[in-house]
């Protein structure tokens, strides 16, 4: 089932009854496509979970409308809505079995949607073996581990077999290694039921790695949504560019002169189309090519070995970090000894900013 979100806005009232409204979601428009897989990415307080809420009706919005399909679900009851949530602390029952907290959502249904033990029991083996836990039915929460309670929970977010489904950051208590294992299975069990379903991380790694759209998202706005490949590739604003990506984007303070791009002394590109003055330039670690007589010049600090590819660290006054990390090809190691780095750019790998407002300059 599709989800539209049309001009949400959510206000909070101020905290004691003093100052301002805290605006956590402002005019958010977005369409959730059927049966995909979708990442609301952001940092910590941009309004994330604000709007889970709003969509599984926990919160009602300030502004704006909630569309299930063609239904206006805004006024409707969270119960009614057919949604399945996962939060970050399992949130299972401590003293109920595995299976007891399976089928607890089931024990509410009414009228026609009744179900015998038979059934439940049913559903409930079906849910476990999809989340793989079925061995794990009788044990208590705190026999098992953070990944298999929050397998659980998975499990009795589906037994009803929503027609959506919400997860606010279900891998933030799970350790590395489990972190990411859980959300391949979180990938695998979406594909394998079709559930379209609404991911909230701010984790750009974790985003980018399992869904088939990400939205990114600052102080409760929308900035940019898409595949996660193509914002990656094509980020509207320096925002979006510096949140996506391990090592992060390099920053450098630049400034184009007659359609050449100017990092210090160095000139180091030619970009048509902007006009002259002052930029902030964004150059993709795998944008850097390592090359005696490339134009940008960097003083080596050292090479981080990382496999197939190497890590050049380097330094240049004009970037915003202390240090520029380019990665490159094995082959193209510089010699022992080397001082100065000399890089050309990737012209696809290197995007421009207005420095005040930080929006994408476009360049040919
Ligand atoms: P996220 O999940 O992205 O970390 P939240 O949706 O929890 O962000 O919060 C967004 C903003 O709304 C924050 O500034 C937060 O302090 C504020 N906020 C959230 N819930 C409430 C509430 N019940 N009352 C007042 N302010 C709230
Ligand atoms: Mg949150």
């Amino acid at each position: 089932m599709k989800v539209v979100l049309e001009n949400l806005t959510k206000k909070f009232p101020p905290r004691g009854g003093k100052g301002d409204a805290v605006t956590a979601v402002k005019d958010f428009t977005f369409e959730i496509p059927d049966g995909k897989l979708v990442a609301l990415l952001g940092p910590s307080g941009c309004g994330k979970s604000t709007m889970l809420n709003m969509i599984c009706g926990l919160e009602k919005p300030t502004e704006g409308k909630i569309f299930f399909g063609e239904d206006d679900v805004t006024e409707m009851p969270p119960e009614l809505r057919g949604v399945g949530m996962v939060f970050q602390n399992y949130a299972l029952y401590p003293h109920m079995s595995v299976y007891d907290n399976i089928i607890f959502p089931l024990g509410n249904l009414k009228g026609e949607e009744k179900m015998t033990k038979e059934q439940m029991r049913e559903r409930a083996e079906k849910v476990a073996s999809l989340v793989q836990i079925e061995q794990l039915l009788e044990r208590k929460p705190k026999e098992l581990s953070g990944g298999q309670q929050q397998r659980v929970a998975i499990a009795r977010a589906l037994v009803k077999t929503p027609r959506l489904l919400l997860m606010d950051e279900p891998l933030s208590n799970l350790d590395a290694r489990l972190r990411l294992q859980t959300r391949e299975e979180i990938r695998r069990i979406q594909r394998e039921t079709g559930v379209t379903t609404v991911f909230v991380t701010h984790d750009q790694e974790e985003a980018m790695s399992i869904s088939d759209m990400i939205v990114v998202m600052k102080d409760g706005e929308l900035h940019q949504c898409g595949k996660p490949q193509e914002v990656y590739d094509d980020p509207v604003n320096l925002f979006v560019a510096k949140f996506l990506g391990t090592p992060a984007i390099n920053v450098f303070d630049g400034e184009v002169k007659s359609e050449k791009l100017f990092i210090g002394e160095d000139e180091v590109l030619t970009v048509s189309g902007v006009r002259d003055g002052k930029v902030k330039v964004g150059i993709r670690p795998e944008g850097f090519t390592y090359d005696k007589s490339g134009p940008l010049k960097c003083k080596m600090d050292r090479v981080e070995v990382m496999g197939r590819d190497i890590s050049i660290v380097s330094k240049n006054p004009a970037c915003e970090e202390p240090v520029v990390r380019s990665i490159i090809d094995s082959d193209e190691r510089p010699e022992d000894g080397t001082e100065v780095a000399t890089f050309k750019l990737r012209p696809g790998k290197v995007h421009l900013f207005e420095p005040e407002t930080g929006e994408r300059l476009r360049f040919s």
